[in-house]
């Protein structure tokens, strides 16, 4: 099928209230104008360069979202323009977030990656760790950061059970979060980004409103 079938597909199936990213890391920029002619906005990449590159080629009304590991002197390409981070994993990085957002004049959208899985090759914070960092003086005076939500990645397995516990213990999180935490305008959990090709339906009956799908969409990816 094409990236245009294969997109629609995904969308008509999915609730309502479930945000896909189609995460087009990888692929060429005539593959993301395709999608984007179906009137798809929202797009995922987990490398900054990448992206900027992408940025600066394609339409200006795209939602980019950065969904890999970020490193920190990296920020100041994306600040311009990225719409969310789903993969904040530390106080160090939120600074630096911060540090760009105010030069850009902008509020720059975060969410806090968690550490679900067994594998220890994933990024993420636990949850002292986030309560550490949500309580801090810090974080408290930042003005153009806002947290929305968590994003967690599952153990790659053929294991459902594993996967619904990790889905389910990152739902709780969020869940737990939200009551602990009083809305303003830099925090507001409204956005749990969990699922990708492989196990986004799992993570919708788990709680997830954001998935991340790329080679379903896209196709299989060469590195
Ligand atoms: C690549 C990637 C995805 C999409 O993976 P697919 O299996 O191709 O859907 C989702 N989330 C993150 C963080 C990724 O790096």
């Amino acid at each position: 099928m094409s990236i245009k079938e294969d997109l629609s597909q995904i969308k008509n199936d999915l609730p309502n209230n479930v945000t896909l990213v189609a995460v087009s890391k990888t692929k060429p920029v005539e593959d993301i104008q395709e999608a984007y002619d179906t009137g798809h906005r929202v797009f995922g990449e987990n490398k900054v360069q990448e992206m900027t590159a992408k940025w600066e080629k394609l339409p200006q009304d795209i939602e980019w979202h950065m969904i890999g590991h970020v490193q920190r002197n990296k920020v100041k390409y994306m600040a311009p323009f990225v719409h969310l981070i789903h993969g904040v994993d530390s106080l160090k990085l939120l600074k630096e977030i911060e540090k760009q957002a105010r030069k850009n004049e902008r509020i720059i959208n975060c969410l806090l990656q968690i550490h679900i899985a067994k594998e220890d090759t994933k990024f993420g914070m636990d949850e002292e760790e986030v309560h550490t960092l949500l309580s801090s003086s810090e974080f408290k005076e930042m003005k153009h950061v806002k947290i929305t939500g968590l994003m967690g990645m599952a153990t790659f397995t053929e294991d459902k059970d594993r996967i619904k516990k990790e889905f389910s213990s990152l739902k709780t999180l969020f869940s737990s979060l939200k009551e602990t935490y009083p809305e303003n305008e830099h925090l507001q959990f409204n956005t749990l980004s969990m699922g990708m090709s492989g196990d986004y339906e799992l993570a919708i009956e788990y709680g997830s409103n954001m998935v991340r799908i790329g080679s379903s969409i896209f196709g299989a990816r060469n590195y």
